[in-house]
């Protein structure tokens, strides 16, 4: 099947539909309108095969993927998704392939309205890049910057799970997962981007970034963007009960403070704005826990374990260079 054929017949079909696209797929760029008075917020994020996800993972899985971990992104910014587009480099046109993996796609961006609007498509090493537009209230956008001291840290679900799910995805299929295992290699096939808790914390988090190379390499940044430390304490991790069956304790911490992949978010709230945190996440039906403290300091992040004593990290999180 040829490029254009491959586009007409398995993704244009499926780009989804938005009020607010005035041209999609088909032209040599797309339009859309803007809502007046809002920001957009722009994200991009490539996924190559055996660097982000295992040789020959399911089609459907790299597609959810390579959506989902955009829309952390945007999730991150406090912004609502809205229009996409697809730089897909495959190795071989293989129709069974592309319609696995669009289905994927289309599942992880299902929940928020998305529409596919434009992309690129060659031959070469298979590699996914997509870029996610979407929208905030002028003004409004959540930014790593705005830490102070005194904030406390919060995160969304559970840490660790994608970390261990990637181990689990990687070994050779033989045995079958457990349940909990099937669980954890969910959390990182197909994670959760928190689109919604991040609208719900405009005007409440002073700083928000989203966890995807571990909770003390991306609360490193907002240390460091903010120019204050910060503290976690290791007792005060939230982790699944998955996670918990498969390790010790003291390894499911370092999965959850190293481990990349887990696209949930971490963000500083001001105590005082704290009630108003609660009460929002409990409007979703969503969970966050405080785990660390803003402090003083030149931007560092010290982890404590439950005596208080500094716990030197193993890994900084993952760095492709
Ligand atoms: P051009 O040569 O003008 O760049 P293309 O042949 O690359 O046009 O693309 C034709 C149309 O199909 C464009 O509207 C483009 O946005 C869309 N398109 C191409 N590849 C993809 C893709 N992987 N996903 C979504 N849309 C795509
Ligand atoms: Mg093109």
């Amino acid at each position: 099947m040829d490029e254009f054929t491959l586009i007409e017949t398995l993704i244009a079909p499926r780009a989804g539909q938005r009020d607010d696209v005035l041209l999609g797929i088909g032209d040599d760029g797309a339009i859309v309108r803007a809502p007046p008075g809002e920001d957009l917020v722009i994200v991009a994020d490539t996924i190559v095969e055996a660097v982000h996800f295992p040789r020959n993972f399911p089609a459907s899985e790299v597609g959810y993927r390579a959506l989902a971990v955009n829309l952390s992104d945007v999730a991150a910014m406090g912004a609502e998704p809205r229009w996409a587009t697809l730089g897909l480099t495959m190795p071989r046109s293989d129709p069974d392939w592309l319609r696995a993996f669009v289905g994927g796609l289309v599942a992880a961006g299902a929940a928020h309205g998305i529409q596919l609007v434009g992309g690129d498509t060659t031959r070469g090493p298979l590699t996914v890049t997509v870029q996610v537009v979407g929208t905030v209230p002028a003004g409004q956008a959540l930014v790593r910057h705005g830490a102070r001291p005194g904030d406390r840290v919060w995160v969304t679900g559970t840490l660790g799970d994608a970390a261990a799910g990637l181990t689990l995805a990687m070994r050779a299929t033989g045995s079958p997962l457990s349940a909990g295992e099937t669980f954890l290699r969910e959390r990182f096939a197909r994670p959760t981007p928190r689109v919604a808790v991040g609208q719900a914390l405009r005007g409440v988090a002073t700083s928000c970034i989203d966890i995807s190379d571990g909770l003390v390499a991306d609360l490193g940044h907002i240390a460091r963007r903010s120019g204050c430390d910060a503290v976690v304490f290791a007792a005060s991790l939230p982790l699944s009960d998955a996670l918990r069956d498969l390790d010790d304790v003291y390894v499911a911490h370092e999965l959850a403070l190293t481990g990349g992949d887990d696209y949930e978010l971490c963000f500083t709230v001001p105590m005082a704005a704290e009630a108003t945190l609660r009460a929002r996440l409990a409007a979703l039906g969503e969970r966050a826990t405080c785990v660390g403290e803003i402090r003083t300091g030149p931007g560092t992040v010290t982890v404590l374990d439950a005596g208080g004593e500094p716990r030197a990290p193993a890994r900084g999180g993952y760095r492709h260079f």
